[in-house]
């Protein structure tokens, strides 16, 4: 569980960690990302549960990922998100 009470942005880093991990952003973004994950916990567990889970499913199924395991993962977090916002 990620708490986004306090900053807003961790909205913005969260939305791009996904992007970060995919490799799509460019170095600039990429600096922004990892120092607000030297700043805020929250991002840093959330970054690195995200990182564990692409280790995981790449060990386990190289390029044979299950079709809608992301958007299964993507939809959980957003719940998580929506959550939190509403709980503010
Ligand atoms: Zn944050």
């Amino acid at each position: 569980m990620v708490c986004f009470d306090a900053d807003p942005d961790c909205l913005d880093a969260l939305h791009r960690l996904y992007h970060f991990l995919d490799g799509e952003l460019t170095p600039e973004t990429r600096q922004a990302i990892e120092a607000h994950l030297d700043a805020c916990r929250p991002c840093l567990e959330a970054f690195d549960f995200e990182a564990e889970l692409r280790r995981v499913i790449a060990a386990k199924c190289r390029d044979n990922v299950p079709h809608g395991l992301k958007e299964r993962i993507a939809a959980a977090i957003d719940h998580d998100l929506a959550e939190g916002l509403q709980g503010s």
